[in-house]
């Protein structure tokens, strides 16, 4: 099997975890999980894997290598999925073999959050527009601190909060002719 990455050069077998054999590139240090690797892990260390987590915070150095690439398996295009939960790289996923990409130490990143038991989540529409939803929160509260300044935009929620939930908030807004 041949990386994604970097074309030419072959990926050898590798444990990744107990009960978790990868194909890992010596090159470039991505590694590939083939779907039915992945789940045979799942199934054998079940909820184990709840309480394996790192729990640490520290993040690793990812190189996330956002070019399209090909399924080393089956030759389909990889999907990108963004992970979020303020993870700033993507897993490259195959649709049709179920196989997944992952650059160096994108892996042992989501170990140490405790997601890499979840990765298949990452792939549903649940966990996807929960990302495009809070990218999007995350926009416009930019924007409007640029508007208002950090303080002003504190201020301007706090205000926004007291009327929401005054009990005369039909008059308050037009009291204050909003
Ligand atoms: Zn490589
Ligand atoms: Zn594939």
């Amino acid at each position: 099997m041949k990386c994604p990455v970097c074309k030419d050069q072959v990926m050898s077998s590798k444990p990744l975890e107990a009960n978790l054999s990868a194909h890992a590139c010596g090159q470039c240090s991505g590694k590939w999980i083939a779907s039915f690797q992945y789940w045979k892990w799942k199934d054998i260390s079940g909820k184990s894997l709840l309480s394996s987590c790192a729990g640490s915070e520290d993040s690793l150095p990812v190189e996330d290598r956002t070019q399209a690439k090909l399924c080393p398996e089956c030759g389909h295009f990889l999907r990108r999925f963004p992970v979020g939960e303020g993870l700033g790289f993507g897993l490259d996923h195959c649709g049709n073999c179920g196989g997944t990409w992952f650059d160096a130490n994108e892996w042992e990143s989501l170990k140490s959050r405790g997601l890499h038991d979840d990765v298949h989540k990452i792939f549903s529409e649940v966990w996807q527009n929960r990302i495009r939803s809070e990218e999007h929160a995350a926009a416009i509260e930019t924007f409007y601190k640029e508007k208002f300044g950090e303080e002003g935009y504190r201020k301007a929620k706090d205000l926004k909060a007291w009327i929401d939930t005054h009990p005369n908030n039909v008059e308050l807004r037009a009291f204050l002719g909003l």
